[in-house]
């Protein structure tokens, strides 16, 4: 099932009580325009995360986090903004096209990861080469970026390092989208014979 959801209003949603303001000046601010289809979900979300006045909008942040849910808990977070705006960035950078949403939220992993912390996100963006993708994604990083590139899965890891840590950057060529689930090593019931 495609849901399409588009935000027209604030009602009903509540502030997380952050502005849109550039924590960090240097990087251009968006259009606010997003295009993301949860491809293990089967929906997508088309919104502009600002309200005219150049605030978040609130309603169409809450959108996307449901679409960026814990797919396997079902559990909803509210994503950190400036993701969203990371997503923008890339949305617009490459003229609009669709975004596919890898992962988003995941409440089922360690907490040293920064999916766990609703701190980011894998993505490809259609019918652009990864590399690109990749090259331009770093751009972004203003020192505190994780920036994963997975050329077997097809798709690239962007995340806000915990506070302090500095960026970093890896490839992972396992093409295991599951390599953080961990397997039950236990062995199996011995079997007596009589
Ligand atoms: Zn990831």
């Amino acid at each position: 099932m495609i849901a399409l959801w588009m935000a027209s209003t604030d009602a009903g949603a509540t502030s997380r009580g952050v502005t849109a303001k550039a924590e960090r000046s240097n990087l251009a601010r968006p259009s606010g325009d997003v295009w993301v289809y949860a491809e293990n979900l089967g929906e997508q979300v088309k919104v502009n995360i600002y309200k005219s006045d150049g605030s978040f909008n609130d309603a169409a942040l809450a959108q996307l986090d449901d679409l960026f849910r814990c797919v396997r808990s079902g559990e909803v977070r509210a994503v950190r903004p400036q993701l969203y705006e990371h997503l923008s960035r890339i949305y617009d950078h490459f003229g609009g096209r669709r975004i596919d949403l890898i992962s988003g939220f995941r409440f089922v992993d360690r907490s040293s990861s920064r999916h766990y912390h609703a701190s980011a996100m894998d993505i490809r963006v259609r019918g652009v080469s990864l590399r690109a993708q990749y090259a331009y994604a770093a751009t972004l990083d203003t020192g505190d970026m994780g920036l994963g590139f997975y050329p077997t899965s097809n798709f690239i890891h962007v995340d806000f390092r915990a506070p302090g840590e500095p960026s970093y950057r890896w490839v992972d060529r396992s093409g295991n989208k599951r390599s953080t689930t961990k397997r039950s090593h236990t062995q199996p019931a011995r079997k007596y014979t009589s």
